[in-house]
């Protein structure tokens, strides 16, 4: 297909229309022009193939069948970037055996807050882990010929109101925290991304200059087809101009009449227009290509439930196992209570909901493996009647372990709407309590899509956090619990104890926020790096997680002492398997800068490695850190910039539990300085050495007409006078000295200045 000859070819009213989808999954097509429809689908953990004739992008209409993998906020626990390559390659490989040619996913938005209905779907609140969860997943997609679209770009991170409200934050904020999974998406070689229904800064991202035109496509490259989210389209014409290539769904026509107008009438450059078509051009040309070049692999649904169960093992995270009560031996007496056994959580509602082939239950699983287990549904729903109750208290008296299944109920987490609680339906945590009172040997395993507050924690012995863990979620949790596999999933979000803790809890205190704006106010004090600052001990820290083995970290190496930002610093250490089991461990790699000279969170993860050790058995790891580790986003500069400062490096098991430390100190390749303004405080300057011989001559011309005694008083020898000048500004130092520090003076003051570092 020549992209070219279609561009010159093509009318204006084509061009228009195939920027508009042709229904509501695939775009238009022209035979004439060899263009075919693009078929677009969901999801980011199962393919949601619909029929386009009954068709929606809320979980309402059926799709064809297909397997649904662990959830988002599940396979982020494995930390396991190969794992994440298998599971794109597998929906890539689905995808194109159903002819779609996009896949909806991955999904990245950042969890701001643990209350946000969409959790189950995102990754974590840590954007390095989410971006490189997401590049792996994309890659392995893209391998198989289908497009993969990572969304919402940006700043999405709530349902409520999610259409209208507006995402206020700083710039500092949304390139350190809200766009570095994208960027990692785009460097990935994504090839396309979906605008978010809430606005960013005052503007929808799809006509959002800033955001889509001069980040994404000029900073970042991207080069792909940035498509609206399904009905996230506001106005076409500045959105075409800002860069988008893609309004989904399609419509009657109207939104294709509005760009023919307005390139008609001079309101859009047919240059934006082409720039547009050009690039959907592009996507369908590669998929011809690639399909040419690469024979579709057939994939049948038991070797995606296998994967799907491989994944769910790697991701389940063990919370708690006091006493070591798990595994569980398959000889002992043991009662399984909770409906949730029978009838698993395993996937969320919305957009990413998926038909799935098979559904495996824990209950069933385990009797597998221990026929005599007594089973005791405990409650139906969100309610339990007293036989329910009674047979389920009976059950844990009368057996040596528990095992109890709880959860989130699948009405309190979806897309659309917001939770307004971190707790679980009390029903369910009565049922703890009263069956840690009759026997305390109690095992609980939780299915939700994102934290739950545990006031009974310190009730039971071990707690198993499965998430939404897909179809295979039977034989994921059985194996976890008898030690058929070992458990190495650690959390990519922070357990807190209570919402309160929450920075966001201020403005959004149960979900309701009734305003159109969200003003991100904790900046880019998000997850662990909120907590950590405010010494708030979480439930369970960023990054936790145990296993039945145990890890011993050893021999950290840090290959240089002193560098510069351009200099890459390798880092090296040792794991060790200190137990009797085979397992894996994640090791993660903080960076933490010492007397910041901006506000800065007391450690960041900066890299991670999953290793799989017999016991016995170490292995080393060896880390490379360059400028972005070490960089925070400078907005005067407009760039990332490293202060010169020591660097801590940390490798820890979670952001809590830290082993090893080494320190780099880092001097930049190009030091900034501010620009010198009459408005900037004589702190800056004096801070300075070589200002401040600058700022002194001047000084010294000026001290005997300084009021408040600072006429006698010489900045260089008094610390006084140094502390009440320092805050001071050229301005206002003016207003008390009049002709003696003209505008002229000032002017020339600054300009004296700024040429010491600027010229
Ligand atoms: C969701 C997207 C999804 C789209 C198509 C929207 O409701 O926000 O994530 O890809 O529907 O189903």
């Amino acid at each position: 297909m020549d992209v070219e000859k279609c561009l010159r070819g093509m009318t204006l009213a084509e061009k228009a229309k195939l920027c508009v989808g042709m229904n509501f999954w695939m775009t238009q097509n022209y035979s004439k022009w060899d263009i075919p429809s693009m078929f677009l689908s969901d999801g980011p953990h199962g393919l949601r193939k619909q029929d386009t004739n009954n068709s929606d992008h809320l979980g309402i209409n059926e799709s064809y069948s297909s397997v649904c993998y662990p959830t988002a906020c599940a396979s982020a626990c494995s930390w396991d970037r190969e794992l994440l390559d298998e599971l794109g390659a597998m929906l890539g490989r689905e995808a194109r055996q159903s002819g779609v040619d996009m896949l909806l996913g991955p999904g990245v938005n950042i969890k701001r807050s643990p209350l946000c209905g969409r959790n189950f779907e995102y990754f974590s609140e840590d954007p390095y882990l989410a971006g490189q969860l997401a590049a792996a997943f994309i890659q392995g997609v893209q391998r198989e010929c289908v497009a993969a679209c990572v969304k919402h770009f940006a700043a999405n991170s709530q349902e409520n109101r999610r259409k209208a409200v507006d995402s206020v934050l700083e710039e500092r904020t949304l390139r350190e925290i809200y766009l570095p999974a994208f960027e990692q998406a785009v460097q990935a070689g994504v090839k396309a991304v979906m605008t978010s229904y809430n606005k960013v800064n005052g503007e929808y991202p799809a006509q959002n200059f800033h955001l889509s035109k001069e980040i994404l496509r000029n900073e970042w490259g991207f080069q792909g087809v940035l498509v609206t989210d399904w009905g996230a389209m506001d106005q076409i014409v500045p959105s075409i101009h800002a860069g988008l290539n893609l309004q989904m769904p399609g419509d009657d026509g109207s939104s294709a009449a509005k760009i023919e107008a307005a390139v008609k009438c001079g309101e859009l450059s047919q240059e934006d227009l082409d720039a547009s078509v050009k690039r959907i051009l592009q996507f369908i040309a590669w998929k011809k290509e690639q399909a040419k070049k690469w024979p579709a692999v057939a994939v049948s649904a038991q070797e995606g439930h296998a994967l799907a169960a491989k994944i769910a093992k790697e991701s389940i995270v063990l919370l708690k196992n006091q006493g070591g009560i798990l595994p569980l031996d398959p000889s002992d007496s043991i009662a399984v209570i909770g409906e949730m056994a029978e009838v698993p959580r395993y996937q969320g509602a919305g957009s990413s909901h998926v038909n799935p082939f098979s559904v495996i239950c824990p209950l069933d699983e385990m009797k597998k493996v221990c026929p005599h287990l007594v089973y005791a549904k405990g409650y139906t729903g969100e309610t339990s009647n007293e036989k329910e109750w009674k047979q389920a208290i009976a059950a844990a008296r009368e057996n040596n372990t528990v095992v109890l299944f709880v959860g989130l109920p699948a009405s309190y987490e979806s897309e659309s709407y917001d939770r307004k609680t971190l707790k679980m339906p009390q029903i369910y945590e009565r049922l703890i309590r009263e069956v840690a009172t009759v026997n305390p040997r109690l095992v609980v395993v939780l299915s939700n899509g994102s934290v739950v507050e545990m006031p009974w924690l310190r009730q039971v012995k071990a707690v198993l956090e499965t998430y939404l863990c897909g179809e295979a979620v039977g034989e994921a949790v059985s194996d976890v619990l008898f030690g058929v596999a070992n458990p190495s999933g650690k959390l990519a979000e922070t357990f807190i104890r209570r919402l309160e803790d929450c920075p966001t809890y201020l403005y959004m205190t149960d979900g309701e926020d009734k305003s159109d704006q969200a003003v991100f106010r904790e900046g880019i004090f998000v997850g662990y790096r909120y907590y950590e600052k405010k010494k708030i001990k979480p439930g369970f820290p960023f990054g936790h997680g145990l296993s039945y083995t145990s890890f011993a970290y050893e021999n950290l190496h840090l290959g240089r002492k002193k560098m510069t930002d351009a200099d890459v610093l390798e880092v090296s250490c040792v794991l060790r398997n200190i137990g009797t089991r085979a397992g894996s461990e994640t090791v993660q790699l903080y960076v933490s800068r010492k007397n910041s000279p901006v506000a800065a969170p007391a450690k960041e993860l900066k890299d991670f490695a999953k290793l799989h050790l017999a016991p016995g058995e170490k292995r080393q790891i060896v880390f490379h850190l360059s400028k972005r580790a070490f960089a925070y986003y400078n907005v005067e500069m407009q760039d990332w910039y490293v202060p010169q400062a020591d660097y801590e490096v940390l490798i820890g098991a979670s952001s809590a539990d830290i082993r090893l430390r080494g320190t780099v100190h880092i001097t930049p390749k190009k030091k900034w300085y501010p620009l010198a303004t009459r408005n900037m405080v004589l702190k800056d300057i004096l801070e300075d050495p070589e200002w401040f011989e600058v700022f002194y001559s001047k000084y010294k011309e000026i001290r005997p007409y300084l009021p408040f005694g600072l006429a006698q008083m010489d900045l260089k020898e008094n610390a006084f006078a140094k502390a009440m000048l320092e805050n001071m500004t050229l301005h206002s130092l003016a207003s008390y000295v009049g002709s003696h520090l003209t505008d002229d003076d000032i002017d020339k003051l600054i300009e004296q200045l700024n040429r010491v570092h600027h010229i």
